[in-house]
């Protein structure tokens, strides 16, 4: 299959900091950028072409198609059988078929379950007549979770009584949920690949997450884990990929157990928040490595060049105005990205600190300083 080299056109669906970073490796590689989405954002910004339209409507991306080589996604809510009419058209990295099996919950539970690997309890709850035996496979804790739609914490709630079920399917807009057995993890863990055309998977370095209210606070790289951990990490990665003949970078976001044993928590096909420490600590960044698979070219050296910490920054520092950078920008070793939003509403995620250090310890310190100075909530 002949590549997608620079000077052609990368067409992205959705408009959004996954787009945004995508958008500005691609153009370093020499690629124009074409991007949908429904209004102007982070994406957007730093690309050749915008098409301004809702994501799932046909003739908008009909007309991405035309003036791109290869389209790619960097959000998961799409229409699949929508993007199944193009097909035929242009290359779509990775493939509809693909998403199909993970963009909801419950489909991803069990495709994870066909493929033997180790995750929660989980049990299918649509309505009220579902909630007895949910309960009784799952048990509590537990959390209740959309199937489709979730982000950042956002169509999740954690149940603590059995009797607390119909009030939190309730909250949740009595959606088709999944319910699942509360993991009493010691550490939660990523690990992104990317996989080529051909077959080839190339891990990145494995990352520790810190969630605070089910969002990514903060990543630290490397992460504290046994070698066996990750070496099964990475198996479990590359059985996903292999299973759904994934092309571009992937994620799966693992629960480790304090025996060592690993849970999957969740499969997200694109470049992920807890990859964005690559973009300045490894040699290829997370983003590099996506343009490098989907346009069929020779993936990159994903050595980790330093031990890193990145940061999450949301809209609430910005409730007394814009934050005074200086805590970030005085620091050597720490830089700032920052995706262009208009609207810092809280809980929003507005841009990052990277901060790199001789240890993992050490750019934690650092990360804990600029978090105080910037009012971080501890
Ligand atoms: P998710 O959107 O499914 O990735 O969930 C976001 C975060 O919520 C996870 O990273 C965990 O911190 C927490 N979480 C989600 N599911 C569970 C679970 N089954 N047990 C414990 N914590 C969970």
């Amino acid at each position: 299959m002949s590549a997608i080299l620079p000077g052609e056109t990368i067409g992205i669906l959705g408009g959004g900091q996954l787009g945004r970073m995508l958008g500005l490796e691609a153009r370093r590689l020499g690629y124009r950028v074409a991007v949908l989405s429904e209004s102007d954002g982070p994406a957007s910004q730093v690309a050749d072409v915008h098409v301004r339209s809702a994501l799932n409507d046909l003739r908008a991306l009909r007309t991405l198609a035309a003036c791109s080589h290869v389209l790619t996604f960097e959000t998961e809510h799409l229409q699949t059988d929508v993007l199944e009419d193009l097909e035929g058209d242009i290359p779509l990295r990775p493939s509809p078929a693909g998403l199909r099996q993970i963009q909801d919950r419950l489909t991803q539970r069990r495709f994870l379950a066909a493929l033997g690997l180790p995750q929660a309890r989980f049990a299918s709850l649509s309505g009220p007549e579902d909630f007895c035996e949910a309960v009784r496979t799952v048990g509590v804790p537990s959390v209740l979770k959309t199937r489709r739609d979730g982000y950042d914490g956002r169509g999740q709630v954690r149940i603590a009584e059995a009797a607390r079920v119909v009030g939190a399917w309730e909250a949740l807009g009595r959606r088709p949920a999944v319910l699942e057995e509360f993991i009493d993890f010691e550490k939660e863990i990523s690990v992104l690949l990317a996989r080529t055309l051909e077959g080839e998977v190339r891990f990145f370095p494995i990352a520790e997450n810190v969630h605070r209210a089910h969002v990514l606070h903060l990543t630290r790289v490397p992460a504290a884990i046994p070698p066996a951990a990750a070496a099964e990490a990475e198996r479990i990665g590359a059985a996903i990929a292999a299973a759904l003949q994934h092309v571009g970078v992937m994620t799966v976001e693992l629960f480790l157990m304090r025996d060592g044993s690993l849970r999957v928590n969740e499969v997200a096909l694109r470049v992920h928040n807890s990859g964005h420490y690559s973009f300045g600590a490894c040699a290829t960044s997370q983003f590099e490595q996506h343009v490098r698979a989907v346009c069929g070219l020779p993936l990159g050296d994903t050595s980790l060049l330093t031990p890193a910490v990145m940061l999450n920054l949301f809209g609430d520092l910005w409730t007394d105005g814009t934050p005074d950078w200086r805590a970030v920008l005085s620091r050597p070793r720490a830089s700032l990205h920052l995706y262009g939003k208009r609207d810092a509403a809280p809980g929003r995620k507005m841009g990052h600190v990277l901060v790199v250090a001789d240890s993992v310890e050490a750019a934690s310190d650092l990360a804990d300083g600029i978090a105080a100075d910037l009012g971080v909530p501890r």
